[in-house]
């Protein structure tokens, strides 16, 4: 058997890898990447990778959520162990967001099989479908979890009400057929995935590798507060039941409550608010706003709730407003397991790398496979944090050097 330490991954190969997939949906004004889940440049994009999965020797295969596999067959059948991420992109994006994952992975079994390493569990890569969220997100990761049904697959829509079934039926596919992608968590040891971080915390500290321990869960509220619109020169600053005051309000609180029921890991954003009527000279009868909170414990979440719940109906009690929200979304946060974090950071420093323990603020396929097998994730940095933009780019040198963490990890975690 031959010993892997030594082994190292084709940084030119990635390269042209990388280059090669920009090409495919790119636009040449805006130079952003177009490969939003089951158009045509997707599928496109798909088939390259497929031909790429038979020119390395490796075994191709695609599910019923046409995510692509290449399998590279251990000695034995003990449970396997999966690395990826995905190829699909949102409109106008760089090139690198989840595709690097993808190469990577596909770069660590080809380097493998070339070597004539045999592992001991067999090796996987996959590139899960719509992860980006065309048809709402994490589609092939759901998959093959299996969360989905078909109601869900009945109903899943583009913002142009183009359902997915249709575009999965335009290029020959059977959506039902996703039902048939769900895999036996047994038959899985491990979910690895490499991705940039698409935050500015490793660019920041210079560090090359992030090794992330839990990822975030999180939860989004639609939010209205309900006042009197009425005449801006007729109604007395006392007399006023200003909804957009109530919103002044909660926004200057959220500082305090994050710090007082959250931790340093929570994060609380309102991204999105309307008044209405919404005109110069009228006192607004009511706001809509949007808020995204963000926690890796489940117990922190639960308790930012209640306080923003209480910080809420304080105000409009205070201000003589109505008070109402609905939850739109939910995820659970995850933990990563902690026997693939220290083999990421035992091969980080056998590889001489520099490496920062972090959480993940933003969700990956990582998530879903995470709520039914021990998962690992690998961050390299990205260049002044930017990501979802043409503007999105990682140092070939962070690249290679996260690729090789990979291919080490890769190595030792399948000869157990
Ligand atoms: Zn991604």
């Amino acid at each position: 058997m031959l010993d892997c330490s030594t082994l190292k991954v084709n940084l030119k190969r990635i390269k042209s890898d990388i280059l090669t997939l920009a090409e495919i949906g790119q636009n040449h004004e805006d130079r952003g990447i177009y490969r939003m889940a089951f158009t045509d440049a997707d599928m496109e994009g798909k088939r390259w990778l497929s031909d790429r999965i038979e020119d390395a020797g490796l075994a191709l295969s695609t599910d019923g959520a046409v995510n692509i596999s290449g399998t590279l067959n251990g000695s034995t059948d003990q449970p396997r162990i999966l690395v990826g991420s995905h190829i699909d992109t949102v409109p106008c994006a760089g090139a690198l967001d989840g595709t690097l994952g993808v190469v990577v992975g596909l770069e660590c079994l080809r380097r493998m099989h070339e070597e004539k390493v045999v592992p001991q569990r067999t090796l996987e890569l996959i590139a899960f479908s719509d992860e980006e969220g065309r048809f709402g997100g994490m589609f092939g990761s759901q998959s093959v979890a299996g969360k989905i049904n078909p109601e869900r697959l009945a109903t899943m829509s583009d913002l142009d009400g183009v359902l997915l079934g249709d575009e999965m039926r335009r290029h020959g596919y059977d959506p039902l057929a996703a039902l048939d992608a769900a895999r036996d968590p047994e038959t899985i040891a491990n979910y690895l995935e490499l991705h940039i971080e698409q935050g500015p915390v490793l660019d920041r500290s210079h560090k090359p590798i992030g090794i992330v321990d839990e990822i975030t869960g999180l939860f989004t509220w639609s939010v209205w507060l309900r006042g009197e619109a009425n005449h801006a020169g007729t109604t007395p600053m006392d007399m006023r039941n200003d909804a957009f005051m109530g919103l002044a309000d909660f926004a200057h609180e959220v500082p305090r409550i994050l710090e007082e029921n959250g931790s340093d890991r929570s994060r609380a954003t309102i991204g999105k608010a309307q008044i209405l009527p919404g005109a110069a000279n009228t006192v607004p009868g009511l706001v809509e706003f949007s808020l995204d909170v963000r926690d890796t414990s489940e117990v922190v979440l639960e308790e930012l709730s209640s306080a923003f719940r209480k910080a809420l109906s304080a105000i409009a009690r205070r201000r003589n407003l109505m008070f109402e929200f609905e939850q739109k979304s939910y995820l659970s946060p995850v933990a990563c397991s902690a026997e693939v974090v220290q083999q990421l950071q035992k091969q980080s420093e056998q590889l001489g790398l520099d490496y920062h323990t972090m959480p993940s603020g933003a969700a990956h396929d990582a998530q879903i496979m995470g709520s039914i097998v021990p998962i690992g994730m690998v961050f390299v940095p990205s260049k002044n944090g930017q990501s979802h933009s043409p503007a999105e780019w990682t140092a070939w040198s962070d690249i290679e050097a996260g690729a090789n963490v990979m291919l080490q990890t890769l190595a030792k975690l399948s000869q157990r």
